[in-house]
């Protein structure tokens, strides 16, 4: 054989002893499963890409949008949740119209719940925004919500107990690396700013109390574990910040991806993105991975523009689920310009669109 060819199979059987051994030295694993969170936050009544002041089509926002993204996430892989951060009642003109004008009709879901209800989402987070409205108006939309809708450090003053569901352990069937099925038990808990007592004085004195977040966590994360919770994902509907911490303190991610047992935390209220830029040089981020604290933290701006995504990888051991990486990202409906990067969802469009048409109309009638 010519010594030209002898080298190129020499070559060519080296190449592929290496696929091999990079091949086998990570091979799929029975007990390591992967897990996508994905995380819709401060949608605002935004159910359809339009700008009710400009009476026109606004392609950077609108959870039709916002949709489209779930699906393309949802079927990339084989185990993933979905979350609202909550701020999703209230915000814009249908918000308005729904609560203020109209009402919910009897037998009627409102349009927002009517959302997550299609989109099957796992649970919902309640937002300070939920309150302005008053209780009894919350109230009454959250009964059409088919998930769970929590939060866990807004208390009720006559009973001194949690006021919503604090927090639910979702069982769920996964699929690990080689196809094999576990029941995970995944605890969810919700906590929101404190300064709802300030903002919504009115309509919550007397009625509830708010605790400061990062106790609430202290106090629920061991309840959460000892009723069986494999890993713990936050909604926290508080922002990014790394001020010292007081009970006062507003935004306090950075504290809650401190907690042991906490594994993600999906962020929103300050309408800001996270991982993004913003939080290049901040102390134990790292954006790159969408980690703060070495914690997987999330955060998909406002109004549906974008979606949020942590994607977990957890592995069975001793009979324990434990985290053994995670990061995180967000995936955008449109680009800097406005451009859009994806259609609406057609079905979610059609379920909101009575709505949306009726506040469209109410505005015209206005003369507005
Ligand atoms: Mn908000
Ligand atoms: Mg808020």
């Amino acid at each position: 054989m010519h010594k030209k060819t002898l080298l190129i199979l020499f070559l060519l059987f080296l190449s592929q002893t290496s696929f091999l051994s990079i091949a086998e030295s990570t091979p799929n694993q029975q007990g390591v499963v992967d897990l996508r969170i994905l995380e819709t936050t401060d949608l605002h009544a935004s159910l359809i890409n339009y700008d009710y002041y400009q009476t026109k089509a606004d392609n950077r926002i609108g959870l039709v949008k916002t949709a489209t993204l779930i699906r393309t996430a949802r079927n990339e892989v084989q185990n993933s949740l979905l979350f609202d951060d909550g701020d999703h009642l209230k915000g814009n003109p249908l918000g308005e119209y729904l609560a203020r004008i109209r009402g919910i009709h009897r037998g009627k879901i409102h349009p927002v719940y009517r959302a997550f209800n299609f989109l099957d989402y796992d649970a919902v987070a309640i937002g300070n925004h939920e309150f302005n409205y008053g209780l009894d108006f919350l109230n009454a939309a959250i009964k059409g919500a088919k998930m769970p809708v929590i939060n866990a450090n807004v208390f009720s003053v006559k009973k001194n107990k949690p006021y919503f569901t604090p927090y639910v352990i979702l069982k769920r069937n996964v699929v690990d690396q080689t196809g094999r099925k576990h029941e995970l038990k995944i605890g969810v808990i919700s906590f929101m700013p404190t300064q709802i007592m300030k903002w919504d004085k009115a309509n919550l004195e007397g009625k509830i109390t708010a605790k400061p977040i990062v106790d609430t966590a202290k106090e629920f994360i061991p309840i959460m574990k000892s009723k069986g919770a494999d890993i713990i994902v936050a909604l926290a509907h508080t922002g990014i910040s790394y001020e010292p911490y007081n009970a006062e303190s507003e935004n306090v991610v950075y504290y809650l991806s401190k907690i042991p047992g906490i594994d993600a935390v999906l962020a929103g209220h300050s309408h800001s993105v996270f991982p993004g830029p913003v939080y290049k040089n901040s102390p134990h981020t790292n954006i790159k991975m969408g980690q703060i604290n070495g914690k997987p933290v999330v955060m998909a701006g406002a109004f549906g523009s974008r979606l949020g995504i942590i994607d977990l990888r957890i592995q069975k051991s001793n009979g324990t689920w434990r985290v053994v990486k995670g990061t995180s990202l967000t995936r955008p409906i449109a680009d800097e310009s406005g451009n859009p990067l994806v259609r609406k969802d057609k079905g979610l469009y059609k379920l909101v669109k009575p709505e949306h048409q009726e506040t469209v109309d109410f505005i015209k009638k206005l003369g507005l």
